[in-house]
């Protein structure tokens, strides 16, 4: 794991709450993104950029696309 810290946002980021319901699911993501490299989750990606309002409640950490193309039109 690297050094980063764990996202700010986990506590009430929408994909958790919205999305992902199912435990170990969530569980993977969280490790992959959360707690060890929130900079690569396209979700903080958006957040980081244009903040909470514009982030889809449907949105993947691994969607960068979909991340890019809001970033962009915002
Ligand atoms: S899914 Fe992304 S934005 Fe949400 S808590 Fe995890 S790293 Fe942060």
């Amino acid at each position: 794991m690297s050094q980063q810290e764990i996202c700010e946002r986990l506590a009430f980021c929408e994909f958790f709450i919205s999305e992902i319901k199912i435990e170990s699911i969530a569980n993977r993501y969280k490790e992959k993104y959360c707690y060890s490299c929130k900079d690569a989750c396209a979700i903080y990606m958006i957040f980081q950029s244009k903040g909470n309002d514009h982030i889809p409640a449907n949105l993947y950490p691994n969607e960068y696309d979909k991340a890019l193309k809001i970033i962009a039109q915002v």
